[in-house]
């Protein structure tokens, strides 16, 4: 009874194993077959009635039925775009929506940027032809800041509603909103709007009740069964007991491509180094393996080792955070190893001074667990191992905390009231803390973006305009006054980047202190990464103009450069990505009419102040015993040990985050004048 997996009615066999590189295009009567096979395919008409009769429908079917892929395909085809309308897909994350654009681009027979195309932040590829816009909950909202009521899309489709990040909680009460007017009473019903809610493990109810009652759909059928093992005892080392099911996968199960789910990039790269090294030891003649790490700051061409097909005779695992976790399939994956944690960003409101975002690793949801396991059915019959008793699992929260209730909230609520709205009135499914919101207009409040009458002002205008955290945005403003928007750029964009810089080696953190010592600047770490920056234009030819330098110089400037970033223990992923924000960036600065080239060579003093009046609320004092006592707030924080200031007494610093261990740390730390205070309107504020 059981339908043969796509896999079986797939591609000829290849002839050259090929290690990297996205896989060879499958024939076209494949995909479609592929597609017809689909648990949602049997559906289709049903569903698409469903869609076109409500306003809102709320659509759960396990996952591998079909959904992100399929539904938006089915309402193009169906017309429920109208001549020429757009039909949005959201996803928490934006890794999910390049490779969704990707394949469903492949399933509708277009060149991504065609009929179906992405947008995320600080990257886009759509076009006049763009139909289906596979797009981060981010995005979406920021085009609410010049389309209001997002007047060019038909359909918005809310996939893997369950996470309940921050963008998504705002983006459906904004889609509430403007179903309201778009398709309301009042409203002239000629551009009337439909909205999905997609995931697999939903509380359906609760959504269906936020949209007054709306329609609740379900899909039918897994399509591959998968097998779920349980740790007899709990681990008390997740890395370890990785590492030891791996091995018994790999000498004991059949081939299949193993994805473990690890809490983040640290836990990543030591299982990396210790499978390398167990695989070295294998018996001569066992299956080779790949290890490919997956986490939110791998660039672009990175993914294509992710996605593409696994040499033969060869096992590939990729040690992933939960961002493989819902909507992307990784073609291969028939094994799935849950370590059962995962890295959550909370807000300590009010807990020391203005609050501040911490990232701890802790036990998962239950949903989560059942996303995890289910990667493992996506092709065919599959297996997860969880290195979790059963127990555990039961004891789990059903689901994970919407992010709401745990978040910094300064960024959204800037949004927010460049669309006149008040986060405080805005009709949310859980309404956020008080102590986070008004932690979050205390920071609006001094960066200058509100006034004391809570209204917003030119400056709240102008910096909402960047795609930037508030602090970071509110540095590139005050670069215009004092000339060095160039450099501030510079530093702003590997700040805004998805990793830090400098690697931070653990057992060679010795050498690789050596090898940057070079770019030490006497002011600390923020002009120490503005002189690494520097020094990567630098090589290989490279210049000003580096956008053009890397595209004529493939070969000797490009390897030239790898080669500098890995000798000084520098992110060149993180430099890559850099770069692409930093062009992105200057094209607001010319809108907002910042000259993106003034520059004050090496005058420190300039750029320090600029980055103070964003930092303002990361300022601190030294105080008699070594330590540093926060101006703005309470807390006793002590300099992190990676920082180039971490042994320097000097009378005050900025930083641009604390981490909190055993202690409070201060990350990414400059020193800076006192004289400073005395010019920063946020201080002036503070007192006033
Ligand atoms: P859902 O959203 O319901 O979890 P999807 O629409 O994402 O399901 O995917 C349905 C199926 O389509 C997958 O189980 C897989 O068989 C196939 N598929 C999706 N994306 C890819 C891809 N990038 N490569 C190969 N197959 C894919
Ligand atoms: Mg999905």
């Amino acid at each position: 009874s059981k339908r043969p997996g796509p896999q079986a009615t797939s591609t000829p066999p290849r002839k050259k194993a090929r290690l990297s590189g996205p896989a060879p295009a499958p024939a076209v009567s494949s995909i479609q077959e592929q597609r017809r096979l689909l648990p949602i395919a049997k559906g289709r008409e049903a569903l698409v009635a469903e869609i076109r009769a409500n306003e809102v429908t709320v659509l759960l079917g396990e996952t591998g039925s079909g959904k992100t892929t399929q539904v938006p395909q089915y309402l193009l085809e169906a017309g429920l775009a109208g001549a020429a309308g757009l039909i949005g897909i959201t996803q928490p994350r934006r890794v999910a929506a390049l490779s969704l654009a990707a394949r469903v681009a492949l399933e509708q027979g277009a060149p991504v940027g065609g009929t179906v195309g992405y947008a995320v932040r600080f990257d886009e590829r759509c076009g006049a032809g763009t139909r289906i816009k596979y797009m981060t909950d981010g995005m979406l909202g920021r085009e609410l800041l010049g389309d209001p009521l997002l007047s060019r899309y038909k359909v918005v489709v809310v996939d893997e509603a369950h996470e309940r990040t921050l963008r998504t909680d705002l983006l459906l009460a904004n889609l509430k909103r403007i179903l309201r007017v778009r398709n309301g009473e009042s409203g002239d019903n000629r551009n009337p709007l439909k909205v999905v809610i997609m995931s697999a493990t939903l509380d359906a109810e609760k959504f269906s009740r936020f949209f007054s009652n709306a329609k609740i759909v379900y899909v039918k059928g897994r399509q591959h069964p998968v097998k779920i093992f349980h740790a007899v005892q709990g681990q008390t080392d997740y890395v370890d007991a990785a590492l030891r099911t791996f091995f018994q996968i790999h000498v004991d199960q059949p081939p299949g491509d193993v994805l473990v789910f690890l809490p983040g990039q640290e836990d990543i790269e030591s299982l990396d180094a210790a499978i390398m090294l167990f695989a070295r030891q294998l018996p001569a003649g066992a299956p080779e393996v790949l290890v490919v790490p997956m986490f939110a700051a791998l660039a672009g061409e990175k993914m294509g080792r992710i996605f593409g097909a696994t040499p033969r005779g060869a096992r590939k695992c990729i040690l992933a955070t939960n961002i493989a976790e819902t909507s992307i399939t990784i073609p291969g994956v028939r094994y799935v190893i849950d370590t059962g944690k995962a890295k959550e960003k909370r807000f300590l409101a009010g807990a020391v001074g203005g609050g501040f975002d911490t990232l701890l690793t802790r036990d998962i949801a239950r949903a989560n667990a059942m996303q995890r396991a289910g990667r493992a059915g996506r092709e065919g019959p599959g297996f997860c191992y969880r290195l979790y008793t059963e127990d555990a699992f039961r004891a789990m929260a059903p689901a994970a905390e919407p992010e709401i209730l745990r978040t910094g909230l300064a960024g959204s609520m800037l949004q927010l009231l460049c669309l006149g709205q008040d986060l405080q009135e805005l009709e949310l499914m859980d309404a956020p803390d008080v102590e986070a919101v008004s932690s979050a207009l205390r920071t609006l409040f001094l960066l200058g973006a509100l006034d004391s009458t809570r209204a917003l002002t030119e400056m709240g205008r102008a910096m909402a305009a960047f795609p930037l955290e508030p602090p970071l945005a509110r540095a590139l403003l005050a670069s215009k006054e004092l000339g060095c928007t160039a450099e501030v750029l510079d530093i702003v964009s590997v700040l805004a980047a998805s990793a830090p810089l400098f690697i931070d080696a653990g057992e060679q953190r010795g050498a690789s202190v050596e090898a940057r010592r070079k770019f030490v600047h006497p002011a600390g770490d923020h002009l120490t990464l503005l002189n690494a920056v520097h020094a990567y234009a630098a090589v290989g030819g490279g210049g000003a103009d580096a956008k053009e330098t890397e595209e004529k110089e493939e070969g000797v400037g490009r390897s030239a450069r790898k080669e500098w970033a890995r000798a000084h223990f520098v992110n060149e992923r993180v430099l890559r990505e850099a770069r692409s924000i930093r062009a992105q960036l200057v094209g607001v600065c010319a809108r907002e009419g910042l000259d993106a080239r003034a520059s004050v060579g090496d005058d420190a003093d300039p750029m320090l102040l600029a980055l103070a009046h964003g930092l303002a609320q990361n300022a601190a004092l030294l105080m008699p015993d070594g330590t540093y006592k926060q101006v703005m707030g309470q807390a006793i924080v002590k300099i992190h040990p990676s920082s180039t200031m971490a042994d320097k007494k000097v009378p005050a610093i900025i930083y641009n985050e604390l981490v909190y261990t055993n202690q409070i740390y201060a990350r990414g730390v400059s020193s800076i004048p006192k004289s400073f205070f005395a010019s920063l309107g946020a201080f002036n504020r503070r007192a006033a």
